[in-house]
């Protein structure tokens, strides 16, 4: 049941979920970590409460930010800058870049930019470790689709309700929000109007099942377990299905995508990069793109930004020794 719940954490479904990976996850969430797990949330909307303090911020200090428009095409100017198209039309010249996308729009951005990957100089038909990296690139998967599901409901909560439950084994049900018991806007609607707003979370769902019987069976599972919500009428909702999450397949890891690439003016960041210290999800997509800043930051000659982590041995580490057996590293 464990296993399940901590490969579901990580969309994935448990048979098809790396056991080396899944002990990265308790060392770093558990044993290798003295404070324990702890659960932070946003007090308002990611929008407002992250999001744009953040762009204050860096535009502050000279940050220009392009949000709406994405990437499509990679080139090199004739002096070996990348050459970078945008789905506007715009053409941005820059020295170094880190591609930070999902990885279904990573393998996209490779295979429409052909010189992508390769070190300045190298023609795009060249062997060599571009041509290698790119096809590691195409080698990455997804794994199964996640289904979210808000709902604006016309009645509140039973009085006593946590705001966040994780469930297993009540069918495709994961976990449970009561967004007014955290949030602020949510708050607000709910005191104005007496409802209240419930997410519903369901991941690594097979894919024989289509919208219509996903959505029954998170309806049923709420109104099982909170039966207050049984006679709600269903004010607005949000339903979304996709599948862009990493796939973290047993044997895949010689095909891990890192943080630096064939070419030392192009670095990647995101969840599903490889680090040579325990993370997941945030933690590695925060990491991954702080070490891809850190390397274009060394290269200018400017102060890296330190990276904590927690210590790689654990307290399992110690009976190994106890034992006289030798560890491996
Ligand atoms: C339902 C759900 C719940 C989650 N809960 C948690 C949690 O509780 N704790 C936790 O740690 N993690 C959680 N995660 C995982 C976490 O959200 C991800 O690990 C994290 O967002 C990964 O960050 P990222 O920067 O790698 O990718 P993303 O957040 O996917 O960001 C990629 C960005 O790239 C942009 N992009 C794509 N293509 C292009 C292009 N061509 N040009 C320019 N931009 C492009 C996209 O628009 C997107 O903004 C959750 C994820 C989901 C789906």
């Amino acid at each position: 049941m464990l296993f399940d719940v901590f490969a579901h954490s990580f969309f994935n479904p448990e048979p098809e979920f790396s056991a080396a990976e899944l002990l990265m996850m308790f060392h770093f969430y558990f044993v290798g970590n003295p404070e324990g797990i702890v659960f932070d949330v946003a007090s308002g909307p990611f929008s407002t409460a992250i999001w744009q303090p953040m762009a204050a911020v860096l535009e502050r200090r000279g940050v220009r930010l392009r949000t709406g428009e994405g990437a499509v095409h990679f080139a090199r100017t004739s002096d070996g800058r990348h050459r970078i198209t945008s789905s506007k039309g715009q053409v941005y010249d820059v020295d170094a870049c880190i591609l930070a996308p999902s990885v279904p729009a990573l393998q996209q951005l490779v295979a429409e930019s052909p010189g992508l990957g390769h070190p300045r100089g190298a023609a795009p038909e060249d062997p060599g470790a571009g041509h290698c990296w790119r096809e590691q690139v195409a080698a990455q998967t997804v794994t199964a689709r996640f289904a979210v599901w808000r709902l604006w409901l016309d009645r509140p909560s039973a009085p006593g309700r946590a705001p966040f439950v994780g469930t297993t084994g009540l069918g495709l049900v994961d976990n449970i929000s009561l967004y007014p018991l955290f949030e602020d806007e949510s708050r607000d609607w709910a005191a104005r109007t007496g409802g209240s707003v419930v997410e519903l979370h369901a991941y690594a769902l097979p894919d024989a099942i289509e919208e219509p019987e996903i959505r029954a069976d998170l309806l049923r599972a709420l109104h099982e377990l909170y039966p207050e919500t049984r006679a709600a009428k269903t004010l607005d909702e949000r339903f979304l299905l996709r599948q862009d999450c990493p796939a973290f397949r047993p044997g895949a890891h010689p095909q891990r995508l890192r943080v630096d690439t064939p070419d030392p003016t192009l670095y990647l960041a995101g969840d599903f990069a490889h680090t040579p210290f325990p993370t997941a999800l945030m933690e590695r997509a925060a990491s991954t793109g702080i070490l891809a800043a850190n390397h274009i930051l060394h290269h200018h000659g400017a102060a890296e930004e330190p990276l904590w982590s927690v210590p790689p041995r654990g307290p399992l580490a110690r009976l190994i020794h106890r034992k006289g057996l030798r560890h491996p590293g």
